[in-house]
């Protein structure tokens, strides 16, 4: 951090403005925190508009074709208002990483191309680029913590923290290894330490942040998720601890049993199933069958019969038979998600199954994909039908710019939206759940202790 912080130290972009676009994940958001961190130590300061900026900075997602393909059409746009101004225009993340050609090619107008790990490098070559475009997409081997100051960060009540990053599972459909690279680990005690200084800036939720969570180690003393849950929950003053992603290769009894046991860790869980079907797991090298996610799920339902569970599906992959997405249909009813995230598989670049014949017709992914949201939507409004009339603990989010409606998540990650005569954003309060639909609870604000 200090050797970050050094770069940066000396107010180089005084007097500069930046304006930072986020396209993707939480991971990405954290990372555009991180970023907008050694921007202001750096001396510049937030613009609220690409207009309005001296650096124009874009962190792009590769993950989805179609995240890349509104990248470029969003790059397309900045020109105008880049050559207006005269600013320097940068592409960071992971389509800088997987695309650096393409993109320096279709848009000549890129000032800088800067992968994943480069960030701590940006304000030095920001500072420096009036001279020469830059490339920069190499990979870190070893974890180097950014600083983030509390300014950078999107909530004030809410935090990311990153733990680990990158992933050595290669699922076939995936190009996060590729992007990311293989898994690094942050030391236990400099999780700890943001923590820590979150707690003290009165954060209550902490979300761990990394592609593939359950696979955490620290590089100290061999720690793993489960006792790394145990030590943040030590913090006094967070409230909610949530993690993601797990791989449900990797999720196991343990960590079930610090979820059940450690009573701040929301009894929450994403865990991407992808596909209900064997024969497809298997091309995907998930590395786990439809009856391991389902004994993994029984095991998690009868420790914490109030889990709140979400996943990715993927539809239409490489030889998908109507048979193979019924398997997936079939999980839907079973298990009953809260919330799903659905894909029509698109082939991703350097990936194994980007080599396979793309032989699901775009009707029959599209037809699949909305049987699959309709009966999804279906199952939230049932799901959530079901919390009516309870009062549930709501951290609150901010305000609506309507009147006294505020907005929130309760402790399943469900958005709330809710009436309250006084201000009650960035508190833990309970409220009373009046109604609903498919995608969100409203309610009022009960009036006991939250
Ligand atoms: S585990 Fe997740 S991040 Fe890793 S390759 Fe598979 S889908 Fe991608």
């Amino acid at each position: 951090m200090a050797q970050a912080m050094e770069k940066t130290g000396e107010l180089m972009l005084d007097g500069k403005t930046f304006y930072i676009h986020t396209f993707g994940c939480q991971m990405n958001v954290n990372d555009s925190e991180h970023l907008a961190s050694l921007l202001l130590a750096a001396g510049a300061r937030p613009a609220r508009n690409p207009e309005d900026s001296d650096f124009i900075l874009v962190n792009t997602c590769a993950v989805r074709e179609k995240s890349v393909e509104k990248l470029f059409s969003y790059l397309g746009r900045l020109k105008d208002q880049k050559e207006r101004r005269g600013s320097v225009l940068a592409c960071l993340g992971c389509v800088a990483q997987l695309y650096r050609e393409k993109l320096l090619k279709k848009f000549p107008y890129l000032d800088l191309v800067a992968g994943p790990h480069q960030y701590a490098e940006v304000p030095l070559i920001l500072k420096n680029l009036q001279e020469e475009r830059r490339v920069l997409t190499a990979w870190e081997k070893d974890w180097t913590d950014l600083p983030i100051v509390p300014e950078a960060r999107e909530s004030r009540v809410s935090a990311y923290v990153t733990i680990m990053e990158g992933c050595n599972n290669f699922c076939t459909f995936c190009v996060v290894p590729y992007v990311r690279g293989r898994e690094k680990y942050r030391p236990l005690r400099s999780i700890l330490e943001e923590v820590r200084s979150l707690s003290d800036r009165g954060y209550l939720e902490v979300q761990l942040l990394g592609q593939n969570v359950n696979s955490y180690r620290d590089p100290e003393t061999g720690a793993g998720l489960p006792e790394l849950l145990a030590r943040v929950a030590e913090i006094s003053g967070i409230e909610w601890i949530r993690f993601i992603t797990s791989h449900p290769r990797d999720f196991g009894p343990e960590l079930i049993e610090a979820m059940a046991s450690i009573r701040k860790v929301c009894h929450q869980l994403h865990l991407p199933l992808q596909s209900g079907s064997d024969r497809i797991l298997e091309m995907m090298n998930r590395k786990y069958t439809r009856a391991d996610y389902l004994e993994k799920i029984d095991r998690l339902k009868s420790r914490l019969p109030d889990i709140s569970l979400s996943t990715d599906i993927i539809v239409g992959f490489p030889t998908e038979t109507e048979e193979d997405f019924e398997q997936t249909m079939d999980l839907l009813e079973r298990i009953r998600f809260a919330n799903i995230f659905s894909f029509r598989y698109s082939p991703r670049p350097r990936t194994a199954a980007s080599r396979l014949k793309d032989d699901v017709p775009e009707e029959v992914k599209i037809d699949r994909l909305v049987r699959l949201q309709t009966r999804q939507k279906e199952i939230q409004l049932e799901l959530n039908r079901s919390l009516v009339g309870r009062t549930v603990r709501v951290l609150c989010l901010g305000a609506s710019k309507k009147g006294n409606l505020y907005a929130g998540r309760n402790e399943g990650y469900q958005v709330v939206n809710f009436r309250s005569e006084k201000d009650v954003s960035n508190r833990m309060v309970r409220v009373r759940i009046t109604g609903c639909g498919p995608y969100s609870l409203h309610g009022e604000l009960a009036d006991e202790p939250a």
